[in-house]
């Protein structure tokens, strides 16, 4: 009990709510959208401390990482200099802006009643996942906008996460952090931050 204790005080189980993130989306779809808390968290934490604090230690991606990285750790080959010096990061940034690009745009559309909420996922915004998501529970009276922004968002999420668990699977446990958008985001702040 006490190393329990001890290990939710070192945030070992925050990979645990990454999980619970995917869970919510199958008991509701409408529950993706605390995904918004952990975009807008880290750059709370930035502002605020003026260093990279939610990445420090507070994210719950960077933990599942870590965790699914070091079970294949002694297979895992060293992390492509492209990644590190290269244009990845900007790829990474430019996907994750043109995403959300697309999910604004899309649900502006829905709500204004020029096209249908699309309630499927979408691996890396053009593939659509062959399956229906379970939906455990029904909520009634949600704007379809809502419900748009929902899986468009959760598809976000999962595009990531999946990518990430890949390249922790085949490299370094964090290498998606090398060319995470919130990392490079949090860089140019720092970096613009340090002239003024
Ligand atoms: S770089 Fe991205 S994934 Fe890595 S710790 Fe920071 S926010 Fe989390």
């Amino acid at each position: 009990m006490n190393n329990f204790i001890k290990n939710i005080k070192n945030n070992k189980y925050l990979f645990v709510i990454n999980l619970l993130y995917f869970a919510l989306g199958i008991v509701n779809i409408n529950f993706a959208l605390l995904g918004f808390i952990c975009m807008m968290l880290p750059m709370y934490l930035l502002i605020k401390t003026n260093k990279k604090t939610y990445c420090q230690g507070y994210c719950p991606r960077a933990n599942l990482y870590t965790k699914v990285g070091k079970s294949t750790n002694k297979y895992s080959g060293k992390t492509p200099k492209y990644f590190i010096n290269g244009n990845m990061k900007w790829i990474m940034l430019s996907y994750f802006g043109i995403s959300l690009f697309f999910i604004m745009m899309s649900t502006i559309r829905v709500s204004s009643g020029l096209m249908m909420p699309m309630k499927s996922l979408r691996f890396l915004i053009l593939f659509t996942v062959p399956f229906e998501m379970i939906q455990l529970i029904e909520l009634n009276n949600i704007l379809p906008w809502i419900t748009h922004l929902s899986y468009r968002f959760y598809s976000m999420m999962m595009t990531t996460t999946v990518i990430g668990l890949v390249l922790a699977l085949i490299y370094k446990p964090k290498t998606w952090c090398v060319i995470c958008p919130i990392a490079t985001i949090s860089d140019v702040y720092l970096k613009a931050n340090k002239k003024l």
